[in-house]
């Protein structure tokens, strides 16, 4: 089992520009996309293929969605960007909007998806020394085992995956790890006194989109109301309608203290991300205590309008909750002894690979590649099927069918 890849000239020109030029902190799939569209995404030498990635969630409304690009080319030729030493007129109205739209006093405005979750440890940790009295300096977060929230050395501090640590230390402290979807370990982290809150993602999607048991959010919220502590959802990666809901929480009723957004919040146009909570929190912060230049610019307050708007009147939940069954009973039914688990929620997916071979899950990724869909493995055997939710019923049909086929190079 080895495919050998027949690379075109051009393509191997732009991998051989980023090999001598860039740094080497990706492993792409030897693909070189120039354009995209909907659930599809061109290669240089002008083939299509299905988006099974979406960026890693970012492109939920589908590449290029012609009323985000509007929204962008309209408020680009305008205003980009003020910095928030003075106010622009666009701030005040997202915030009205997205404040409205997921039911919380205050947001924040940042820019990608480890800044919010920055801002949420600073804020949790403001909270706790300000509100909940915990002594200063000694407030504790809880995290998740096999969690992914970023790349900061902060947020690397409380990762488990030694690939993502090694040689960054020293790392920060006031951090304790937990099992996931593990109640009674939460339950004992948390009887602490000074625990400030509990960082977790409600599908851990980077870990091979890992779905705690039913009940597990929901337990696990009355657990930190009854502790006095922070329930903060990173829902960077399952929110925005990607599980078949709003937001994943929503599957079990739970509203998160602290709700993290990014990723599909601008569409895939820009990096746009928010933490959003209730005035008790979000309140302690003060001018000149947190910020950053490009949080809030008017370009990305209106392109999140218009990427939020467009979930809801194109029912991007619904389709996804539909596409992600009719995807995963599709995916059963090809019965590969190489597939020993087909597992997620709405269109956050993912398959895990069964096969003797080191590379089984890459080599299928590049047979997929050469039969039209994109894909990439993530911790080896797991390969994430994740395509924008404005994919049609044939359309995964199609991609079972080639998902079947390339399975063959599995022999
Ligand atoms: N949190 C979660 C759950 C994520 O999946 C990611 C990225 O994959 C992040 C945070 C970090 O987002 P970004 O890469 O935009 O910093």
């Amino acid at each position: 089992m080895q495919t050998t890849l027949a690379m075109s000239e051009k393509t191997q020109y732009y991998l051989d520009l980023e090999e001598k030029h860039g740094a080497h902190n990706y492993h792409p799939l030897p693909v070189v996309l120039n354009r995209g569209e909907s659930v599809f995404v061109w290669d240089v030498d002008g083939k299509k293929y299905y988006d099974f990635l979406s960026g890693y969630s970012a492109v939920n409304q589908g590449h290029c969605h012609p009323k985000i690009v509007q929204t962008f080319i309209e408020q680009s030729q305008k205003l980009t960007l003020t910095s928030r030493a003075f106010h622009n007129d666009i701030l005040g109205e997202y915030e009205k909007f997205i404040t409205a739209y997921f039911g919380y006093d205050k947001v924040l405005p940042m820019n990608t998806g480890v800044e919010a979750v920055e801002t949420a440890i600073k804020l949790c940790r403001k909270w706790a020394y300000e509100v909940k009295g915990i002594e200063e300096g000694k407030a504790v977060i809880v995290v998740c085992e096999g969690n992914f929230h970023g790349r900061t050395s902060t947020v690397i501090s409380f990762s488990s995956d030694p690939q993502a640590r090694k040689n960054f230390g020293p790392f920060a402290p006031g951090f304790e790890i937990i099992p996931y979807n593990d109640l009674t370990a939460l339950a004992k982290a948390l009887a602490a006194k000074n625990v400030a809150g509990f960082l977790v993602e409600p599908i851990q999607g980077e870990a091979g989109v890992l779905v705690p048991g039913e009940g597990y959010l929901a337990n696990a919220k009355k657990l930190c109301e009854e502790a006095n502590v922070l329930f903060i959802g990173d829902e960077i990666q399952t929110g925005l309608c990607r599980t078949g809901k709003m937001l994943a929480c929503d599957h079990e009723n739970v509203r998160p203290d602290i709700l993290l957004l990014g990723k599909a919040l601008s569409g895939g146009m820009l990096p746009v991300s928010a933490v959003l909570a209730d005035n008790e929190i979000m309140m302690t912060i003060k001018p000149g205590e947190h910020g950053s230049t490009y949080g809030g610019n008017p370009l990305a307050c209106k392109v999140a309008i218009t990427a939020l708007q467009v979930l809801k009147s194109e029912g991007m939940a619904g389709n996804a909750q539909v596409m992600g069954d009719l995807l995963r009973k599709g995916i059963e039914s090809i019965q590969s002894p190489h597939i020993s688990q087909v597992r997620g929620k709405g269109l956050l997916n993912a398959i895990i690979i069964d096969h003797a071979g080191k590379d089984a899950a890459w080599e299928l990724c590049l047979q997929l590649k050469e039969n039209g869909l994109l894909a990439k493995p993530t911790h080896g055997d797991k390969i994430r099927f994740a395509p924008p939710l404005v994919i049609t019923r044939e359309q995964v049909l199609d991609c079972v069918k080639i998902i079947r086929k390339s399975l063959s190079v599995l022999i």
